[in-house]
């Protein structure tokens, strides 16, 4: 199962590239990105699902009602980019509300698919999930189950399209990102930084040794034209700009060596009632603790 999406976010919707969320002042380039992007899947008749910021469907919506227009599916990914554990439950309750409105509201139809940025929910805002299922959502992509700069959730096991039990009653259906043990790491090469910077014969390879395959691509990953901040930190320059002339053309071959669906395609090919079932309920965890914390069985 190979599944194919985006996070819609322009090049400076991040606060480590742009820290003063001034983003009015910045050149946008989300429409031709995204155009190139829809244009492949146009040709190969291909359906994805697009987890879309809030701001940007507040601030250039025609980006968002073309890739609805596109047949695609529409995802959310927050309101303003920010990570999901930085807020308490009342504010992430707000944010995603928020951030949900803009989007149905625009498109005219309601959405069921969350991805939080930067993999952000994790061991320690279990509750993000409740608050989530509460909001009417029912697909999740925000789990990276691994050890991960933003905390990643360790005690995930698997990756593999997982119901999640929550302590409210709600269940979720968790689709969470898939990762490759390297050496001493445990990275994501289905997108992002990884993906641009290794040879796509590797990436071809450990694509077609993965049963679940969930990719997460941005239109600024392929877009070698985007204004390079000069004063970032040194991984996160090489994180964010490695790799990107020859990105697209990556893209183009994963899109002709694999048959990719949306997740709501792929949620209606998982058997539901045998598929691996983790049962989480909340439980407070000590800030200091929650990079040991474990989830209950
Ligand atoms: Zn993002």
């Amino acid at each position: 199962m190979n599944i194919l999406t985006f996070d819609i976010e322009d090049w400076y919707n991040c606060d480590f590239i742009t820290p003063d969320l001034n983003w009015e002042k910045y050149e946008v380039r989300i429409y031709k990105g995204v155009e190139r992007i829809l244009d492949e899947l146009d040709i190969r008749k291909v359906k994805a699902t697009f987890f879309c910021l809030g701001w940007i469907a507040a601030k250039h919506p025609s980006v968002i009602r073309w890739i609805y227009n596109n047949g695609h599916q529409i995802g959310c990914h927050s309101y303003q980019h920010e990570l999901s554990y930085r807020f308490d439950r009342n504010g992430f309750m707000q944010d995603t509300e928020k951030a949900k409105k803009q989007i149905e509201d625009l498109i005219g139809e309601g959405i069921n698919a969350f991805r939080a940025p930067g993999f952000s929910i994790t061991e320690r805002n279990i509750w993000s999930l409740e608050v989530l299922a509460e909001l009417g959502f029912e697909y999740d992509s925000s789990i990276f189950p691994a050890p991960h700069d933003y905390g990643g959730f360790k005690s995930f096991g698997t990756a593999e399209p997982t119901l999640l039990k929550l302590s409210n009653g709600a269940k979720i259906k968790e689709f969470p990102i898939n990762i490759k043990h390297l050496f001493v790491k445990d990275l994501v090469f289905s997108g992002g930084g990884y993906f641009r910077l290794f040879p796509y014969k590797l990436i071809k390879n450990w694509s077609a040794n993965s049963s679940y395959l969930m990719t997460y691509f941005h239109p600024r990953d392929f877009d070698p034209g985007q204004p390079i901040i000069e004063t970032l930190p040194l991984m996160r320059k090489f994180k964010s700009y490695v790799g990107l002339s020859g990105a697209f053309v990556k893209f183009q071959k994963l899109l002709n060596d694999f048959d990719f669906i949306s997740i709501q395609e792929a949620s209606q090919r998982v058997e539901w009632n045998t598929a691996k079932v983790l049962n989480l309920y909340e439980e407070p965890v000590q800030v200091n603790d929650w990079k040991t914390a474990k989830v209950p069985a």
